[in-house]
């Protein structure tokens, strides 16, 4: 089968999904497939590369985002028999259903979620609000339109304090790696973190923070969902933020979560319900916040998780039992999958 192997990307997470990219590339199994790949520019203009022969072809990232045929792709292409489209995107143009839905335009099979499973996942307004209809816990929110907040920015910070406290969550409504995010502990601070989110996005959420343990759960498949052991992000401070998750080596993940086979099995419950709310397939990680109460309320499902080789979605799944290369070639089996079951 021929593959496109898509990354890069129009947003702020475009360094993290050539990282995600050139570890799927390591692992994908060259005997059974095509791959061709293609990168996205910061500025949105597709190259397409030559071939990869190989797992040996690619030994740096920068390779990838300097394809050395800078053919500009054109969709065409995509219309051959058997192909399918891998996007390895993260974040708002990617994994949010955007270029999904130029593929089902397109009658094009791609991996994981699909248009509505991604833009529910990456809305952390709208996906709360699934969630509950669920049955699921979520932390107390609140959102902050653009429009509001040129109105009359001393009204809404006296409505949020007094409805959130502090300290809280300031984040982009649509975003992901923890960009745009602030934690923050005072008045002065609240502001500056409304700015900073509505770089990213014209909704915001606010949202109160509690003294939590952070667990994350993998799934894997389409209606036939599977669930990982629970992992656990081991870190010192409170905000888990982007150089933690991507360049930090001292973050550390713990697999399996120390958490009792009670709390792990309603966990993964949890996780396979959230997924199932948003109508998730093929891949996803489900985030949780855990008190020492023992109460489970649910942070977000990720629908095009990273993928890098330190994230926890192809770790977490090394320790259920399936290795990397193992995990990628049925991510690609299911959406393949995914695809002749609806035509
Ligand atoms: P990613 O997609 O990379 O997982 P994201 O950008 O979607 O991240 P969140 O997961 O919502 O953002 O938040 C990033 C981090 O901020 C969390 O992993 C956690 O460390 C911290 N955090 C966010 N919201 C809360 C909260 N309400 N209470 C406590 N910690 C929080
Ligand atoms: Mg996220
Ligand atoms: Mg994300
Ligand atoms: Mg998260």
């Amino acid at each position: 089968m021929k593959i496109y192997v898509i990354y890069g990307g129009e947003n702020a997470e475009h360094e993290v999904s050539v990282k995600s990219a050139f570890s799927i590339l390591k692992h994908i199994y060259y005997d059974y497939h095509t791959i061709i790949p293609i990168y996205i520019t910061r500025e949105g203009e597709w190259y397409k590369g030559s071939e990869v022969k190989n797992k040996e072809t690619i030994s740096t990232e920068d390779q990838l985002s300097d394809l050395n045929e800078k053919e500009l792709f054109s969709f065409d292409e995509l219309n051959e028999e058997e192909c399918l489209a891998f996007p390895i995107l993260h974040g708002p143009n990617g994994e949010d259903g955007t270029i999904q839905g130029l593929f089902e335009a397109l009658h094009i099979p791609y991996v994981g979620s699909g248009v509505l499973a991604g833009a529910v996942g990456m809305d952390k307004l709208i996906s709360k609000g699934v969630f509950k209809e669920a049955g699921l816990s979520v932390l107390p929110y609140k959102e902050i339109k653009l429009r509001e907040w040129k109105v009359d920015k001393q009204n809404v910070c006296s409505n949020i304090e007094s409805y959130i406290g502090y300290p809280m969550y300031v984040k982009p409504a649509n975003q992901g790696s923890s960009i745009g995010i602030t934690r923050v502990l005072d008045e002065e601070e609240l502001t500056k973190a409304i700015e900073l989110a509505f770089n990213y996005d014209y909704r915001i959420i606010v949202e109160k923070e509690l003294p939590v343990r952070e667990i994350e759960v993998a799934i894997l498949g389409n209606e036939d969902v599977h669930t990982s052991l629970p992992g656990e992000v081991a870190k010192d401070e409170q905000f888990y933020a982007y150089e933690d998750k991507y360049f930090n080596q001292e973050s550390v993940v713990k697999i399996p979560a120390e958490i009792s086979d009670e709390l792990t099995k309603k966990i993964r419950k949890m996780a396979a319900v959230a997924f199932e709310a948003i109508n998730g397939s093929g891949v996803a990680r489900v985030d949780f916040f855990l008190t020492n109460e023992e109460d489970i309320y649910i942070n977000e499902v990720n629908t095009f998780p990273g993928f890098t080789t330190d994230s926890m979605y192809p770790k977490i799944w090394t320790k259920t039992g399936i290795p990397f290369d193992d995990l990628i070639e049925e991510v690609i089996q299911l959406g393949m999958r995914r695809y002749k079951d609806k035509h």
